[in-house]
Formats: C-alpha cells, sequence, structure tokens
C-alpha cells in the first residue's frame, strides 16, 4: 500500500489503547530492521528521519529505499515522518518528498538551538498545520524542550535549566486548540542520546506525572515521548567488552514508556536503542573474527541486533497484531477529513 498519514496510524492506536515505536533510519540496513521485526510482528510501522539523516541519506535515496519498503510489503501500513522539522521550508521540502508527516519543532528557533517563546512556537506550528493538513499530513508539534543535543539539534538543556522547559499542563491545551496539531511532544525531563540520566531515574527527573495530568486535561490528545530510549544495559556492556568506550548512564525503563501509553503517549521516538545494538553487533564481529572484511558479514548481524530491538519494542508498546486491522487512508482522503 502507499504511505499512509501518521494521524491514521495514532486514531488506531487511541482506539485500541496501544503505542506506536517511531525508528530513526539513516540506511538501507536499518530501514530492512524495522520492515522484518513489523513483518514478523505484525506491526504498523512509522519510520522517521532527522534533517541530519535526510542530509547523510540524500532524499532521493531515503524516498527510493522507503517506496522499496511499501511495495515489498504490501499489507503493512508505513508512515514516513520527520523529525525536529526546525522551519517551515524545511517541513515542506519533506512533504515534497513523500514524507507522510512532519514534526515541526517550535519550541525552539529556527536555528535548533535556541530556546523560542509561546508566541513563535504557535504561530510557526499553526502556519505548518495549515499548510499540511490541506495536503492531508500529520502534524507533530512540540511544547517545552526536550534535554540534550542530537545531530546538531537541540538547545542542550540539562539539570535545573532542563527542568525550567518541562511542558506546562496549563499551557497544552491551548497550544493544541490554537494550533491543531494532529500530536504533541511532551517535555518531561528525557534528552537525546545516550546519556539521558546518571542513575536509574526517579519520578523527580522522569516526570510521568506531566503526561497525566495532560491526559487527565485532554484525553483526545496523541502525546509523543521523545529520547525514550531504554539505554540497555547488557548492550552497553557489549560494546565495552568488544572494545567501547561508553560511560555509565541510564534510559527510560519500558515500563515507564508503557505508564505513559495508558495515559495519552501514542509515538514513542526510538533510536539510540538501535545505535547500540548495531554498534555492538558490529565490534562483536570486528572483535572475534578480525580476518573479516566484507561488510557484509557485519552489516547483516548489525541488521539482527536492530531487528530484535525493534521487535522488543513493538510488543512491549502493544503495536504487535494491529497492520492487519488498519484500514490504509491515502493522504488524499485526510485532506476531507481536515477540511470538515
Ligand atoms: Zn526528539
Amino acid at each position: 500500500m502507499p504511505l499512509v498519514p501518521m494521524r491514521t496510524l495514532l486514531d488506531h492506536a487511541a482506539e485500541n489503547g496501544y503505542g506506536l515505536a517511531a525508528f530513526n533510519v539513516n540506511n538501507m540496513e536499518q530501514i530492512q530492521a524495522i520492515m522484518l521485526a513489523a513483518k514478523e510482528t505484525d506491526s504498523p510501522v512509522i519510520i522517521q528521519a532527522s534533517r541530519g539523516a535526510r542530509k547523510y541519506t540524500n532524499d532521493a535515496y531515503l524516498r527510493h529505499l522507503m517506496l522499496a519498503a511499501a511495495e515489498l510489503y504490501p499489507a503493512i501500513p508505513i508512515a514516513m515522518h520527520l523529525d525536529h522539522g526546525n522551519s517551515f521550508d524545511t517541513c515542506m521540502s519533506a512533504i515534497e518528498q513523500n514524507f507522510t508527516s512532519v514534526m515541526i519543532d517550535g519550541s525552539l528557533q529556527e536555528d535548533g538551538k535556541s530556546p523560542a517563546d509561546l508566541a513563535y512556537n504557535v504561530a510557526v506550528t499553526k502556519k505548518v498545520v495549515d499548510a499540511a493538513h490541506a495536503r492531508g499530513i500529520t502534524v507533530e508539534g512540540e511544547l517545552g524542550c526536550l534535554g540534550g543535543i542530537e545531530d546538531g539539534h537541540g538547545a542542550g538543556l540539562t539539570g535545573d535549566e532542563a527542568m525550567k522547559h518541562l511542558t506546562d499542563p496549563n499551557q497544552a491545551g491551548e497550544f493544541v486548540a490554537a494550533t491543531g496539531v494532529d500530536a504533541l511532544a511532551v517535555a518531561i525531563g528525557t534528552s537525546h542520546g545516550a546519556y539521558k540520566f546518571s542513575k536509574p531515574p526517579t519520578g523527580a527527573v522522569l516526570r510521568m506525572d506531566v503526561i497525566l495530568e495532560i491526559h487527565k486535561r485532554l484525553p483526545n490528545c496523541h502525546m509523543v515521548m521523545h529520547g525514550s530510549s531504554a539505554v540497555p544495559q547488557d548492550l552497553k556492556a557489549k560494546i565495552n567488552q568488544f572494545g567501547g568506550k561508553l560511560k555509565p548512564s541510564w534510559g527510560v525503563p519500558v515500563e515507564e514508556v508503557q505508564l505513559g501509553i495508558r495515559n495519552g503517549v501514542r509515538k514513542i521516538n526510538v533510536d539510540t536503542d538501535n545505535r547500540l545494538a548495531i554498534t555492538a553487533a558490529i565490534r562483536e564481529v570486528f572483535a572475534v573474527t578480525p580476518e573479516k572484511f566484507d561488510p557484509r558479514d557485519y552489516l547483516g548481524p548489525a541488521r539482527e541486533g536492530m531487528k530484535a530491538i525493534c521487535v522488543d519494542r513493538m510488543v512491549a508498546f502493544g503495536q504487535a497484531g494491529h497492520a492487519g486491522q488498519i484500514k490504509p487512508v491515502t493522504c488524499k482522503q485526510m485532506i476531507a477529513f481536515y477540511a470538515k
């Protein structure tokens, strides 16, 4: 089937009480790993690419790889999403490249670094929503600023500074109503990358209560958790066993994500865990069989390692078993939906 608008998947997830992992990609093996996992678990799929990923792959390679995935797996609905669009133009260029969903991150200014005020965020998000919905494309906005920096995007907030930029539940209703976003990314103390927390997180630093509060006020709002990799200790240990030098760190426990899913979280961004799985597999091949030099000998196991993470998350988030139930809707059909 053609790529589907992400809104279709989010609505189905809300109606059936599950969440969807959104996996970041930069190359063919990562797309293959996700699709193999989706096929095995009958899961609907969200694949996302950041500005950095689009630059690394070149849009044309990415577009054709996604078309290949849709062609090879006609029974699986796939949404293609832009992660952290920094401007109206970036979002429009993604739509031209076949993305069926875009994120406009108006919590930061166009430089992707400086926190923006609410008026700017509302204005730029609304502008993207108007243009995207006219084309049937889904839009994710962000209120509050996430911690860390990834692919050069992010304010790099940590500790007390990050806590000052959490999503304010008092503003959520106003933001969603003023902009018309389909999904809302919330800042709850998580950050991008492998170094989210210096010890297993408690409720003081991982503020799940913000999600519960927003869900109470806006029960129909599809929330998005960013920076939500679990950072599995076994993968980090394996990387370090085979020559890596990762420092101690902790991520977001899968049980906390599941608590979020019971309270309105429909999309969970997962990137770091897949990066760790890929690196662990490649390091093992290099360390155990240093005579090997065919890229397939390490990219194959890397793909397998990432697939295992994807299967695990698809099952844990509850999206497994749902692909076959979703009636495909085209972006064109969504234009009428938004016009109402
Ligand atoms: Zn993010």
